[in-house]
């Protein structure tokens, strides 16, 4: 159905702001200038910059349409798998905005920045504590840019050692970052085979150790939402290898308060503060990816080094000036990272308590795990028992029913909801993986487990009109992805029609 304006209802259109401005108008008065052409040096504008005129009312209803057209934890359950979209408290935000951190410039002299840098340690206090680890580098500003960090780390303790060491091994199941940050730090990548439970075949791990190995890295709990149960044998056999025991931890909410690594073997993990620890996520950024490290590989840490001496704390920011025993292996970014997510973190840390932290994995836990038995008789889930923070589907239940994962998954825009991680991990055939997080309250899983069950009845019942070419009810209908990946349009052309009436 067209309408007039081309909304339907509140599922309204939104032109680019370029196609909606007009050349003269303006949303500010600037006051005349008066400034002759010999104090421009010649820089007086020859033509106009392109930028689109619209009166503030006009900027403000664009941008809140525009975000009206989005899908945000805010508006509804968020379930996509190892994504870890939770509730982001609203005292973060508060916290995060105290002009003494969120106008601190990095370039501030140590002495002006004494609050934030003790923030940065007490964050790293309780990082440390939380895995049982003795250290942790707070910079790397992303979960794949942790994972970088703690590969140049083993790269580093290696040659520290004299050996060279050329492969790193990676279950088939891990996040796709992981052999991307091996692969981009130089190493090699070889494959680990799962067990038909979706674990780590130790076998396979077995055979594919050896004195060419820097390191195995491992996802716990895994991407089919398992906990590795054999990871202590795990963590043993690789370092009787001589190799480090690497750990994906961006989805360390489902055991954080309940296990420390630390206990488990492990000898670097990156933690994604955005995941874990809240603060809001999603559109690429901005996140942090503390690391944390062994005895073994802390002194390999990158800088800055964040130490404290008499009565200050000082970041070090060169090899020279490193303490004793710390051979740094370079750095990760520019300054220090992410101070504002550092104080959503520890916000979110302090208001829970190590209490609070271990109940709201417990509950991750248990809201995952009624989502799984809620849809089991519907769904099919490709492992038996119970799941830790995420419950899996594979597409089993949808053979010969015309209905693929991709339609079940865009459907459910038109009921409201954000769709699951959709074919990931590849392990699982047509995998649907869903995070509820602890943020969901019973009610409001209910609604979403309804809304589920009663699209795989349809489905079941042969009604499958609603998912051919879903979703119907959402501003766009189902996009290309391939050519949107492959051919994206990134510029943005006038079209012929405005300038022809120009
Ligand atoms: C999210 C995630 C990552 C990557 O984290 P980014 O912050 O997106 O770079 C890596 N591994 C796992 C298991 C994840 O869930």
């Amino acid at each position: 159905m067209t309408t007039i304006s081309g909304d339907r209802c509140l599922d309204h259109e939104e032109p680019l702001i370029f196609e909606i401005g007009r050349d003269g108008k303006c949303g500010v008065d600037f006051p005349q200038v008066t400034v002759g052409d010999t104090h421009l040096a010649g820089l007086r504008r020859k033509g106009k910059i392109g930028l689109p005129g619209l009166s503030e009312p006009e900027v403000v209803r664009h941008y809140v349409r525009l975000s009206r057209m989005n899908y945000a934890i805010d508006a509804g359950l968020y379930p996509l798998g190892s994504c870890t979209m939770k509730h982001n408290p609203r005292l973060n935000e508060k916290l995060a905005r105290l002009p003494g951190f969120a106008d601190l410039h990095p370039l501030s002299p140590m002495s002006a920045a004494q609050g934030a840098l003790a923030l940065m340690r007490e964050l790293a206090h309780w990082l440390t504590t939380l895995t049982g680890m003795p250290a942790v580098t707070l910079t790397p500003k992303a979960g794949a840019h942790g994972e970088l960090c703690g590969i140049l780390t083993i790269r580093a303790a290696i040659e520290a050692r004299g050996e060279k060491r050329t492969r790193v091994l990676i279950p088939e199941s891990a996040h796709g970052t992981n052999p991307a940050s091996a692969a981009f730090a130089g190493f090699t990548v070889d494959e680990i085979k799962a067990t038909p439970e979706g674990r780590v075949d130790l076998d396979s791990l077995k055979s594919k150790l050896g004195p060419d190995v820097a390191a195995f890295m491992l996802t716990n709990p895994n991407t089919c939402g398992l906990f590795e149960r054999d990871i202590c044998e795990i963590a043993r056999l690789v370092h009787a290898a001589g190799a480090y025991f690497y750990c994906d931890g961006a989805n360390f909410n489902a055991i954080a308060g309940r296990v420390k690594p630390g206990d488990l073997g492990v000898d670097a993990m990156h933690i994604n503060l955005h995941k874990t620890f809240s603060t809001p996520h999603g559109g690429g950024g901005p996140g942090a990816g503390p690391v944390v490290l062994s005895a073994r590989l802390a002194p390999f840490a990158p800088l800055p080094l964040l130490v404290l001496e008499k009565d200050s704390i000082r970041l070090i920011e060169t090899k020279t000036d490193a303490p004793e025993g710390a051979k740094p292996f370079g750095r990760m970014a520019a300054f220090h990272g992410q101070t504002g997510m550092f104080v959503r973190a520890l916000s979110y840390m302090l208001s829970h308590g190590g209490d609070g932290i271990r109940q709201a994995s417990e509950d991750a836990v248990l809201s995952a795990n009624y989502v799984l038995a809620s849809l089991k008789d519907v769904m099919s889930a490709p492992f038996a028992g119970p799941c830790m923070h995420e419950a899996l589907f594979d597409d089993t239940w949808l053979h010969n029913t015309g209905v693929t994962t991709l339609d079940f998954a865009k459907a459910m825009i038109d009921e409201g909801y954000h769709p699951m991680t959709m074919y990931f991990p590849l392990v699982v055939h047509g995998a649907m993986l869903i995070e509820p997080t602890e943020s969901e309250s019973k009610e409001s899983l209910d609604r979403f487990i309804h809304v589920l069950h009663t699209m795989a009845e349809e489905v079941k019942a042969g009604k499958t009109a609603r998912f051919d070419g879903a979703p119907h009810l959402a501003p766009r209908r189902r996009l290309d992805e391939t050519a949107a990946s492959r051919k994206p349009v990134l510029k943005w052309k006038a079209p012929d029609l405005k300038q022809a009436a120009e």
